[in-house]
């Protein structure tokens, strides 16, 4: 609200006071030029794509690069703030619950038999564990069809009720 404040307003003073809350820097990672591969883990000294054979480099820069903000970085911000904390751990609080226990109704997705096969298989076994929604869609950027744009995004929800 205080980088919508003020007057005049600009992308720049948003930036500013959105960096002044939280830490929003995103990380570049090296990819290939035909976008077969990211050069991370055993791949991250490689100097040429193992797919198609393309150099990384180009005078010594990355021919592509894509970026991405830290999906751990925000959970840890988020635990930070008690009554965030509080909220993630609903899915803990709503599963201790008599009513839960007894498998009578079906109040919300950790009463699916989808999810309680997860927890047999041995997911969610720590209390702060959280489920997270994922959607995916992608764009051409460009009419030449050169370069396309693909967003990922992770929601951590939480019942209202
Ligand atoms: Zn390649």
């Amino acid at each position: 609200m205080m980088a919508f404040n003020s007057n005049p307003i600009s992308l720049h003073t948003v930036k500013k006071q959105l960096k002044s809350i939280v830490h929003i820097e995103p990380i570049w990672i090296d990819m290939c030029l035909n976008s077969c591969c990211a050069y991370t883990e055993s791949y991250r000294k490689l100097t040429k794509c193992p797919v198609c054979g393309s150099e990384r480099f180009q005078h010594k820069k990355p021919c592509k690069q894509y970026s991405y903000f830290s999906l751990i970085e925000r959970l840890t911000i988020q635990y930070r703030n008690y009554d965030r904390a509080k909220e993630l751990r609903y899915r803990t609080n709503y599963t201790s619950q008599k009513l839960y226990k007894c498998n009578i109704q079906i109040g919300d997705v950790f009463d699916g038999d989808h999810y309680k096969e997860l927890v047999q298989n041995g997911h969610f076994q720590d209390e702060r564990d959280v489920a997270l929604l994922a959607s995916v869609d992608g764009y051409q950027i460009f009419r030449q069809k050169s370069d396309d744009c693909w967003i990922l995004l992770f929601i951590c929800s939480r019942n209202s009720s």
